[in-house]
């Protein structure tokens, strides 16, 4: 993607989270910037009532409508721990349907470029730490999430089976724990971030007690969707290769669950009753991820400060909480 000829970007997934970041980054960093539009590009952010990927009919007609040149694809069915255990099926054949659907008929078309998301929550349940790209197959995903992880491992499987074969450009991104506007703050399905958030602001509409489950203490690299963005167009413009590359703070950027709430208290402004209960499981305590490829690749990154991404994320769930997936 370093030369001037046309180049159509079709993001799968242009509805939820990650998609809304890279639409936000797109339009608002300066046209022909590092992260901006470039003149020759155009962007296209597909949503699943425009094509249900599960369906190859379907994901043909999007190609065939849009000609993409480069696809991002995000398209996933996506959720927190306990949909994660509750759906295992869906999570492994919806997700197998839709990366097989988009991988194929990029392939068959031609496409240039395709890059699709992993998450770290793939890696192995028993692992030396920190986790990095060598590491994804190296034992069984955790049993909780073992539907979701399979079918995104196979995606990396079947990247390097389509260069093998058909030479295809086709490579994968690790991000951890994305947040940020758009996310899903539904208290069932939502991660820990949106959770949170949205019980913060139901305790303090409610003035009830604000509860946090297990102790607080566990760790984790949270990436806010705007830095994940532009990590997106980065590995879109500038990374060639089949290895996928984690897209996240350092490990030293590691934020526990008890500052999570700490800064959603604030943030939210609530001044009610604030606990953790400590009966519920915590999970792992830590799960570093290391990002020195992504920083010796790039040369460097400023990741926006976490309590600034947080802040920014609670004011759109405030602004927006008619519209927002609740
Ligand atoms: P969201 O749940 O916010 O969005 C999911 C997107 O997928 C929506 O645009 C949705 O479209 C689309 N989609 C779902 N099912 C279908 C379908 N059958 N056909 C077409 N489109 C469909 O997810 P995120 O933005 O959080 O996640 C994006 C990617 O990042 C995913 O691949 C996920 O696995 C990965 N990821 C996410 C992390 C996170 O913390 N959120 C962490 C690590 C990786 P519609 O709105 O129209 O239903």
């Amino acid at each position: 993607m370093t030369d001037a000829s046309p180049t159509v970007v079709l993001v799968t997934g242009g509805s939820g989270l990650v998609g809304k970041g890279i639409e936000h980054v797109i339009n608002t960093e300066p046209e022909g910037s590092r992260f901006g539009k470039q003149p020759n590009e155009t962007w296209i952010f597909a949503t699943s009532s425009e094509a249900d990927l599960r369906d190859p009919e379907q994901t043909r007609k999007l190609f065939d409508k849009y000609k993409p040149t480069h696809v991002i694809h995000l398209a996933a069915m996506v959720g927190g721990l306990f949909k994660n255990m509750k759906y295992k099926l869906t999570f492994l054949r919806d997700n197998v349907l839709m990366n097989d659907n988009v991988l194929h008929t990029a392939c068959e078309r031609k496409t240039q470029k395709v890059i699709s998301c992993l998450s770290t929550c793939v890696f192995p349940d028993k692992v030396e730490y920190p986790l990095d790209e060598t590491k994804i197959h190296l034992g069984p995903p955790h049993s909780s999430n073992f539907g979701y992880a399979h079918a995104k491992r196979m995606v990396d499987v079947q990247n390097h089976a389509y260069k093998e074969e058909f030479g295809c450009n086709f490579t994968s991104a690790i991000p951890t724990n994305v947040f940020g506007p758009h996310d899903n703050f539904d208290l069932e399905g939502a991660h820990v971030i949106p959770a949170l958030i949205h019980k913060c602001y139901l305790a303090k509409k409610n003035n009830t007690p604000f509860i946090v489950a297990g102790t607080g203490k566990p760790l984790r690299q949270f990436i806010y969707s705007y830095d994940l963005a532009k990590l997106f167009i980065w590995q879109l413009r500038e990374y060639d290769d089949v290895e996928p590359v984690i897209l996240s703070v350092g490990e030293d950027e590691e934020v526990s669950i008890k500052d999570v709430a700490d800064a959603i208290v604030k943030a939210v402004d609530f001044k009610g009753e604030y606990a953790f209960d400590t009966t519920r499981a915590d999970g792992q305590f830590r799960k570093p991820a290391s990002n020195k490829k992504l920083l010796e690749l790039m040369g460097g990154f400023e990741f926006t400060p976490f309590d600034q991404a947080l802040e920014a994320s609670v004011k759109w769930f405030l602004d927006n909480y008619n519209n927002a997936r609740t």
